[in-house]
């Protein structure tokens, strides 16, 4: 047993001190929690080399009881982003997230995946992999090195070793909050802001219709009303050549030159024209 364990504030006998320890069911519940995190192994980008080295000998995770990284996420419970974060990637993060068992931690480890890094703003990347799952420990760095690593787990150590087993998430009432997967189409959709999207949608409308309620009047008046201006307006349709428009325009122009000949012909006749 080690010696953060023992409570000062309980006397223990100097002869009994190397075969009793009293604690808290709590502290020694967080004490095995902290000391065997499993991580889910899986690696985005450039951070990864440098999380797969911290697991390597030369740093030996093993002595935070860490090495043991599972391939799947229903026996890990702690997740490491290390890389960067497309939008095309963000949807299978969430849904790993949410197949990992309570208690679950997120570990930020990098510029990207902390908010985009060197890619923030870009057409594909995600600004921060935390404006959809929520992360325990930031990590900064480009990448960072193995020592930064191991100090977020060290921090999130901590962390655990804070948390109360009367107010953690994972022993309230009713079912825990499963994350909503973002859907990927025709770009990145947190279903969560489907309100909001709806609500502008329905006001970028509502403008467009107003806008075009208030031009109406003003095309009216502005409408040619004589054959001879509607026959000189030259109209551009869309998809026609300059060519095709000028053969139009003459094919309409003996069509009129036929139609008048038979109006004056039949007026000098006295008859209807033909
Ligand atoms: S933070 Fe730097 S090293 Fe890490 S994934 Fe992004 S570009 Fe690569």
């Amino acid at each position: 047993m080690t010696d953060d364990l023992l409570n000062p504030d309980i006397p223990v006998p100097e002869e009994l001190q190397s075969n009793i320890a009293i604690t808290t069911v709590e502290k020694i519940y967080n004490w095995s929690r902290r000391s065997s995190v499993w991580p889910m192994m899986f690696g985005l980008a450039c951070c990864a080399i440098e999380m797969i080295c911290t697991a390597a000998s030369r740093y030996d995770l093993a002595r935070f009881g860490m090495e043991v990284m599972r391939p799947s996420p229903r026996q890990a419970d702690l997740m490491i982003v290390s890389g960067t974060v497309t939008k095309k990637m963000i949807p299978q993060i969430v849904r790993l997230y949410n197949q990992m068992p309570e208690p679950r931690y997120v570990l930020s480890m990098g510029a990207c995946a902390n908010g985009g890094g060197p890619f923030k703003e870009g057409y594909n990347v995600v600004s921060g992999v935390d404006k959809f799952i929520p992360v325990d420990v930031y990590v900064p760095g480009c990448p960072p090195t193995p020592q930064a690593l191991l100090h977020g787990l060290i921090k999130l150590q901590e962390k655990i070793e804070r948390q109360s087993l009367r107010s953690v998430p994972w022993y309230q009432k009713g079912p825990g909050e499963a994350v909503p997967v973002p859907v990927l189409w025709p770009d990145l959709i947190d279903p969560r802001q489907v309100p909001q999207i709806k609500r502008m949608a329905a006001e970028h409308l509502a403008t467009l219709a107003a806008g075009v309620m208030a031009a109406a009047p003003a095309a009216a008046q502005a409408q040619p009303t004589t054959e001879a201006a509607q026959s000189t307006a030259p109209v551009r349709k869309p998809g026609l050549t300059p060519e095709e428009i000028a053969r139009r325009q003459a094919l309409a122009a003996q069509r009129r030159a036929e139609r008048e000949a038979a109006l004056k012909q039949a007026s000098e006749e006295g008859g209807e024209p033909k």
